[in-house]
Formats: structure tokens, C-alpha cells, sequence
């Protein structure tokens, strides 16, 4: 069948692929450990569900202006003032139906055909489908390996051409937990920014970081002359697991964000107004907001040091990226790849149909050496899932020798 030119090349996303094979096969009766999709296992914080409920209660169940309701702009714009000190423009917020629509929002506004966007490899997977729909070219560029592989101007200067238009990357990093230090983001944006490229930060992860402060840099702890133009892109999903609410948001020019604003009002217009209301509760009370995440981020921090220590005792051979943030293990598999099993993908299949733990294989991602594994989930089954695939790992090296 012929499709249009915009779909054709189009992959559905692998990591919600894998999540709904894992849950069709669980719902069959199969004893599987999901740890494919990036989503919480908490539920939202009831003080923050209340305030849909209420709005609910209230009639706010209309349509909204496009780019959110004005409270909710300005309460984002409050909670990014709150966070950084610096001014933040509520004209340049646009709300959207989770941080992904913000990012297509992003990139159907700023990039077309003849445009390259530099993305931050290994990078979460809907960031090439979503420049490609804009019919973009999507041109990827990694770090050294021992260096986590973030970005640094070398790096990008080898990376771009004249047609570089973009620069896509998230800190914390999906799917490697990498994160960005502020110097080594200011590098980056200064770079962008003498380049005359839009920097597009995905900082949807920025509160769930293990480092000594509260959350990772993000554009808006640098200096304010390291930026040129850049959309920041962030959301309520993680931060309070909400991912089946919706929202999410990016902050830029305010001209830009009008072109958003009218590229979404074709789209879907507003995000659900419930939906809205609750992350209105949410950015409203910054204190309160930030403790919720952060309870959040104890228990995530926890497993991380969890999954770590029981990969360097049960699989030491897999050597793996150190998270800093966010809720994933990027782990090397290749040395364990041979005749039947020669990818990330049969790597996951297999461990899928023998251990019954779904993972995400690299290759999704960019790098097929590699499997992505979530660690947003119960202590216990993270140390079964671990368990049974240092078994398998074990029987398979036994079998080949
Ligand atoms: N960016 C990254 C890096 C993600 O992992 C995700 C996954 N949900 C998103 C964006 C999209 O988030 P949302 O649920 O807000 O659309
Ligand atoms: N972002 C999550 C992930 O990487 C959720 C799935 C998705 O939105 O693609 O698994």
C-alpha cells in the first residue's frame, strides 16, 4: 500500500512497543518483570489529583486557550522563576499533551526540509522519528563512551555542517541516566549559540537526580549570556508521575511560542483541562511540589544504588553507564552476542522468552551494543528480574563452553 511521504519512513516508538507486548503477554498469564517503559510506579500525589477533581467539581472542564490556561502559563512561569531566580516570561510557556507533543510542537516550528538537527546519541527514541516527520534530517552525534557520552564542542563542531539548524538533547539523560554538570551544559549552549543554533533541552528528568542538589542543571542555571535560542522542554509526567495525565510544556521566545501555539490549535488545541488543573496545583506550590519529587527521587535513588550494586556482583561482565539521574540502566551487552543472537534486539527477545524480563534493546536508542532497562519499579522485582538474568547470562555462557 502506498502511504504519504510523511509516514513512510515512520517506526512506532519501540519503547512503548515492548511495554504493551510485555503487558498483552503478562495479561495471557506469562510471569514477566516489565522493565521496558520509563514510567513511575507511584501514583500522582493526591493533593496534586485533587486539584483536577476540584476543577472538575468546578466546571473547568471547557475548552482552554491553546497554549494553556493563563493561571497554569503563569504558574510555570513561577515555578521555572522560583527554581532559577531568573525572569521567566509566561508568553513563552506553551502547554501541550506531555512533553512529546512539546517536542513535535518544537521541531514541526523550527525545522524543514534542507535542515539537519544534531541529536545527543544514544537519545530516546521518538527524537529522530519526530524531526523526521518534520521532514528534517536528523544527524546524530555521541560523546566519547568513558566520557557517558556527553557532548562537548569538539564533538559538535565535527558533527555539524552548514545545514545545521538544531541541537536535541536530554539531561538527565533517556536513555542513559547521563547528566549534564552546568559547565559541561554551558559549553554546549554557548556552542549553539555561536553557531546560531536552536538548542532544544529535554529536561523532563531534571528532578530525579542523585547528585548533591536538588535537581540537574538545565538551561535555566546558566548564565544568562551562554544562551541563544533554545526551547526548554519539561513536563509533570516523571517528576510526579503523571504520565497518564498529559501535560507537559516548553519554554522559549515568545514569538516562537506563538507559532507553537497556532501549530497545536490544528493539532489538538488545549491539553485536557482537568489535566491542566492538576499541574496548576502542582506548579503552584513550588515548595510543596519539590518535596513531592523528591520523596519520589529517594525511592529512585534507592533502586539505582540497588540495580548498580547487583549488576557489579551478579553480572560483572556487563559493564554499564553510571545513572545520575533519571530511572534507567544502559548496560553493554555485545560481549555476550554470537551466531543466534546477534543484536540488542535478539538479546531482548531472548531474555524476554527465557526469563520473561522485558527490557528495550539499544538499538532503539542508537546503540545496538547496549539494552535499556527501567528501574522505576518495586525493589523485589528488580532483584528477581536481576537474579533470573544473571541465570540466564550464567546458562548460556555454560551451554557455549
Ligand atoms: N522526553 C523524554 C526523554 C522521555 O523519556 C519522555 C517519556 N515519557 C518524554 C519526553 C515524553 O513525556 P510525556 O509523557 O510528557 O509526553
Ligand atoms: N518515555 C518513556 C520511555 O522512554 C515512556 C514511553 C514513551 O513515551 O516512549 O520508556
Amino acid at each position: 500500500m502506498g502511504f504519504s511521504q510523511n509516514i513512510s519512513r515512520l517506526q512506532p516508538s519501540a519503547t512503548i512497543a515492548v511495554s504493551t507486548l510485555a503487558k498483552k503477554l503478562t495479561a495471557e498469564g506469562r510471569d514477566i518483570i516489565n522493565l521496558s517503559a520509563g514510567e513511575p510506579d507511584f501514583d500522582t500525589p493526591a493533593w496534586i489529583s485533587d486539584g483536577a477533581v476540584s476543577g472538575i467539581r468546578d466546571g473547568r472542564t471547557r475548552y482552554t486557550p491553546t497554549p494553556g490556561m493563563p493561571a497554569l502559563r503563569q504558574a510555570v512561569a513561577g515555578f521555572m522563576a522560583h527554581e532559577s531566580g531568573r525572569e521567566v516570561a509566561p508568553d513563552g510557556v506553551v502547554v501541550s499533551n506531555g512533553a512529546k507533543q512539546s517536542l513535535f510542537n518544537a521541531a514541526f516550528t523550527l525545522f524543514g526540509p534542507g535542515d539537519e538537527v544534531l541529536i545527543g546519541s544514544p537519545y530516546w527514541t521518538s527524537y529522530p522519528q519526530i524531526v523526521t516527520l518534520a521532514r528534517a534530517e536528523p544527524v546524530f552525534v555521541s560523546g566519547a563512551e568513558s566520557r557517558e557520552f556527553l557532548l562537548t564542542p569538539e564533538d559538535l563542531d565535527r558533527a555539524a555542517t552548514q545545514r545545521t539548524r538544531g541541537l536535541i538533547l536530554s539531561s538527565p539523560s533517556n536513555p542513559t541516566g547521563a547528566v549534564y554538570s552546568g559547565a559541561e551544559l554551558e559549553a554546549v549552549a554557548r556552542w549553539a549559540r555561536d553557531r546560531g543554533v536552536w538548542l532544544v533541552t529535554d529536561e523532563i528528568y531534571r528532578h530525579i537526580y542523585y547528585g548533591d542538589e536538588p535537581s540537574a542543571a538545565g538551561l535555566l542555571s546558566l548564565p544568562a549570556d551562554a544562551l541563544g535560542d533554545f526551547v526548554l522542554i519539561d513536563g509533570v509526567s516523571k517528576s510526579w508521575a503523571m504520565t497518564g495525565w498529559r501535560i507537559g510544556y516548553a519554554y522559549t521566545s515568545a514569538e516562537v511560542a506563538k507559532k507553537m501555539s497556532a501549530l497545536q490549535s490544528h493539532m489538538t488545541s488545549n491539553a485536557a483541562a482537568p489535566s491542566q488543573m492538576a499541574a496548576l496545583t502542582a506548579y503552584s506550590d513550588p515548595e510543596r511540589a519539590l518535596a513531592s519529587a523528591a520523596e519520589m527521587t529517594a525511592a529512585f535513588r534507592r533502586r539505582r544504588d540497588l540495580v548498580t550494586r547487583l549488576f557489579r556482583e551478579a553480572l560483572p561482565d556487563l559493564p554499564f553507564v553510571e545513572p545520575r539521574g533519571a530511572f534507567y540502566l544502559f548496560f553493554r551487552v555485545d560481549s555476550l552476542f554470537d551466531d543466534s543472537c546477534a543484536d540488542s534486539s535478539a538479546w531482548c527477545t531472548r531474555m524476554l522468552e527465557d526469563t520473561g524480563v522485558a527490557m528495550v534493546p539499544g538499538v532503539a536508542f542508537g546503540d545496538d551494543r547496549f539494552v535499556r532497562l527501567s528501574f522505576a519499579t518495586s525493589d523485589e522485582l528488580l532483584e528477581q528480574a536481576i537474579h533470573r538474568l544473571a541465570e540466564a547470562v550464567a546458562g548460556a555462557g555454560a551451554a557455549g563452553a
